[in-house]
């Protein structure tokens, strides 16, 4: 089949995209989605916290859902669910298989919109025998709160990112003693507000600097051991001690889904693990765009759905032009603790909406200045107090800056 703009995960991203390329007048879109519901990871996320920034509630994961689901039911945007794409090209031509065969479609324009997955224990080699109690937080929150099984008694939790985090309290709520958080690096990449509210307010002890060298068990977990690491990460050995517990949970990273795009040959970030994309958030491949978890993990939803109306809105501008996008591109250099900035490339071109670069630094920074400059000038320069790698910051541009950056030969992004 053919098919005007193809969306690629029917997630908070996907949804989002489709209702702004909907709104923009493009009627010929398709959804494809591998679960048997739209909503994505929101399903499972029954805690709330959801939608602060977009309605100014409190909301849970399935009720912020439902609020875009509703939307694009109302412009009976078509979507099929139970379908997994297998293939993309670098000519727009995707493979999808559902129960009904084979499908292939022929899109003029792509939204990747496939989110991330969880790092498993082989990407960070645990030593011990491969016995069962061991999951990613995320396997064990969908066993909680969709198929309603326990996953265990006593927890202990290795990454205290915000799914480590929201499943510590998960635990306990449901009846489950949660020994400990444990967290490699010096800091949480978690939420303030997680912190706050998964660990303190239920005495969950978080323990910086430590992590599992071992696990204890043939056929079910029966312990973890644990020691504090040095300043290059390495497990001090003479601090060593044991938890007894039979389950472990692993929260340690979550990677950017894209098999896909990597396949087409998209150029992907080495530090993102998304695609590198420019300001209209598309990517090597003309016409092919991404957005929300699958180009770079997001920690709230609310800046997903802003992102991926962008991409909504930039493919239905993609598919009724001529000039396919042809014009010089400028890379956003990083430097002074910036570990990374989305879009890494801003093209030259006379659009002057208002730009929101989104960064990661590499390390807890107290007291600096968040700084862009677009050849000798500095366009924007904000005081920060603290910033975290686990908080990803915005800076938003104005047209004025727009036009400043769109005109640069050189930009950069660093802290002063
Ligand atoms: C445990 C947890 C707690 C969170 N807590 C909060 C919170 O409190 N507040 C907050 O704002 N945010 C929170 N988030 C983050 C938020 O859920 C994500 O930012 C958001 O869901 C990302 O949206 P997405 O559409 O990019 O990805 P997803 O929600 O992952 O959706 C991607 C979709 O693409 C589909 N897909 C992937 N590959 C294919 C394929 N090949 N073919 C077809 N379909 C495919 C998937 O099935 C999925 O439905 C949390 C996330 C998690 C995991």
């Amino acid at each position: 089949m053919d098919v005007k703009i193809l969306i690629i995960g029917g997630g908070p991203a996907g949804l989002a995209a489709a209702i702004s390329a909907y709104d923009k007048g493009e009627r010929d879109i398709l959804i494809l989605e591998r679960e048997d519901r739209l909503g994505g990871i929101l399903n499972q996320c029954i805690h709330n916290g959801f939608g602060l920034h977009t309605f100014n509630e409190e909301l849970t994961g399935p009720e912020y859902a439902a609020r875009f689901i509703d939307e694009v039911k109302k412009r009976n945007i078509k979507y099929l669910l139970n379908t997994t794409v297998i293939r993309l090209d670098e000519n727009k031509k995707v493979v999808a298989l559902n129960e009904t065969g084979v499908l292939e479609i022929n899109a003029k324009a792509i939204i990747l919109a496939c989110g991330c997955r969880e790092r498993p224990r082989g990407a960070i080699n645990i030593a011990g025998a491969r016995c069962s109690g061991i999951y990613s937080a995320g396997t064990a929150q969908k066993l909680v709160n969709i198929d309603g099984y326990m996953p265990g008694k006593e927890v202990v939790i290795l990454g205290s990112g915000d799914i480590g985090l929201i499943m510590a309290r998960r635990m306990t709520f449901e009846g489950a003693k949660v020994k400990a958080v444990l967290e490699l690096m010096p800091y949480s990449s978690g939420l303030n507000r997680n912190i706050a509210q998964c660990l303190n307010d239920f005495n969950i002890p978080l323990m910086l600097s430590t992590t599992v060298v071992e696990i204890l068990g043939e056929d079910r977990v029966e312990g973890v051991v644990i020691a504090k690491v040095d300043e290059k990460l390495r497990p001090i050995m003479e601090t060593k001690e044991t938890i007894k517990c039979d389950t472990l949970l692993l929260s340690v990273g979550l990677l950017p889904e894209n098999e896909l795009a990597r396949n087409a040959n998209i150029d992907i970030s080495r530090i993102t693990r998304g695609a590198n994309v420019d300001d209209m958030l598309m990517t090597s491949i003309p016409g092919i765009f991404e957005c929300g978890n699958v180009l770079h993990v997001h920690d709230l939803v609310d800046f997903v759905s802003l992102e991926a109306k962008k991409a909504g809105e930039n493919a239905v501008k993609y598919v009724n032009s001529n000039d396919n996008n042809k014009y010089d591109k400028t890379i956003i250099e990083t430097s002074g603790g910036v570990r990374y900035v989305v879009p890494e490339m801003i093209v030259k071109n006379n659009d002057l909406d208002p730009i929101s670069l989104k960064l990661r630094v590499s390390n807890v920074f107290k007291n600096v200045y968040l700084e862009v400059m677009a050849d000798d000038s500095v366009i924007y320069s904000k005081k920060k107090q603290v910033l975290t790698p686990g908080e990803m910051q915005s800076i938003d541009l104005k047209p004025e800056d727009v036009k400043k950056l769109r005109e640069a030969k050189n930009i950069k992004v660093y802290l002063r």
